[in-house]
């Protein structure tokens, strides 16, 4: 009971990447970069397990972004045609790469990662894809011509890439949609559309990670205006209730979603974000132990997965690593109140 995960990424530690940033450049390269993303992928690994987190991931360290780590595989994009956008409906702005044709998967873009890291570990493996929404909230569209296309193009691409990542034996394939969090209505009009195709046929365990962002200074500043209590997964819950995807995330920690709101998911699996990604505070066992309990007073503990609230790649590695034993620890702390 209460299998305890994180949302994905993890800091890249500092002789590999540049920390503390959210996308910070590779230090090394060639073949001595790509056996510096397998060992911090296994230090990573490893830290997980001792944490007691049930189903782990690779930590992201393989890519340079969420987003942008998956897309450079692709065709159809031209890296040199940069845009500067407004993400995330203007909450800060990143220079992205042009859609200027059709979108193609010549060869898989993760598979040797998920060969590697199966072979390392006995857990439950986690991957994280970006989901279509995000993706075309983070790459500029010089060819289709409307997002909802542009986002069906990319889910029939992730959908192929995730089927391979299943055979592989990855046992959960969750989908990052941020971007659910913000276009409310997209995600009734096309985004369930669009994720349904990326996981069209999968037999694994399905997620989608939705959140209020990274702890980084401009989410942080724009949490600052959405007033006392947070309510925009009020408007999309009861749609991903509906939806077939079989676990959902939210951030319970230090936020002020309003916890009832867990009753409008009742039909799925709850990745229950117990610690923040701000590396300002780092949570005791007991304060990780009384979110989760918090949340549990909305929904049944066996629906439960004590969790991050989002990614920690952008904070520092030993910070990450504290709340990641918190995490652990406290969801034990739970387990062991209730006799488990
Ligand atoms: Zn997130």
């Amino acid at each position: 009971m209460l299998e305890t995960t994180i949302c994905g990424s993890l800091p890249r530690p500092d002789w590999l990447a540049e920390p503390e940033k959210l996308k910070g450049g590779w230090k090394l390269s060639g073949q001595a970069l790509e056996d510096g993303k397998r060992r911090a992928a296994v230090e990573w690994l490893r830290h997980q397990e001792a944490a007691g987190i049930g189903t782990v991931t690779d930590g992201e360290v393989f890519r340079i972004h969420f987003v942008h780590g998956f897309l450079e595989k692709l065709q159809g994009i031209d890296w040199q045609k940069k845009t500067l956008m407004g993400i995330r409906d203007n909450r800060y702005q990143l220079e992205v790469p042009t859609v200027t044709g059709p979108l193609a998967r010549p060869a898989p873009v993760h598979l040797d990662e998920v060969r590697y890291v199966r072979g390392q570990t006995k857990h439950h493996l986690k991957f994280t894809l970006p989901g279509p929404m995000t993706i075309c909230d983070t790459i500029a569209d010089g060819y289709y011509g409307s997002r909802p296309q542009m986002a069906m193009a990319f889910a029939d691409i992730l959908n192929k890439e995730a089927r391979e990542l299943q055979a592989a034996g990855v046992d959960v394939i969750q989908f990052d949609e941020p971007a659910f969090n913000v276009f409310l209505k997209d995600v009734k009009d096309w985004g369930i559309e669009a994720l349904h195709r990326a996981l069209d046929g999968l037999t694994c365990k399905t997620a989608v990670h939705i959140c209020y962002g990274y702890g980084i200074q401009e989410n942080i500043d724009w949490k600052k205006t959405l007033g006392s209590e947070w309510r925009q997964y009020e408007e999309i819950f009861p749609e991903l209730n509906r939806s077939r995807v079989d676990q959902v995330s939210l951030e319970c920690a230090a936020s002020k979603v309003p916890l009832d709101l867990l009753r409008l998911i009742p039909d799925k699996e709850l990745m229950v974000g117990a610690v923040a990604v701000t590396a300002d505070h780092i949570e005791t066992p007991e304060e990780v132990a009384a979110t989760l309990k918090a949340a549990m007073a909305h929904v049944d503990s066996n629906r439960v997965q004590p969790c991050t609230n989002c990614g920690m790649a952008p904070i520092p590695y030993d910070v990450a690593l504290a709340k990641l034993r918190s995490l652990g620890a406290g969801a034990e702390l739970v387990r062991r109140e209730l006799g488990q």
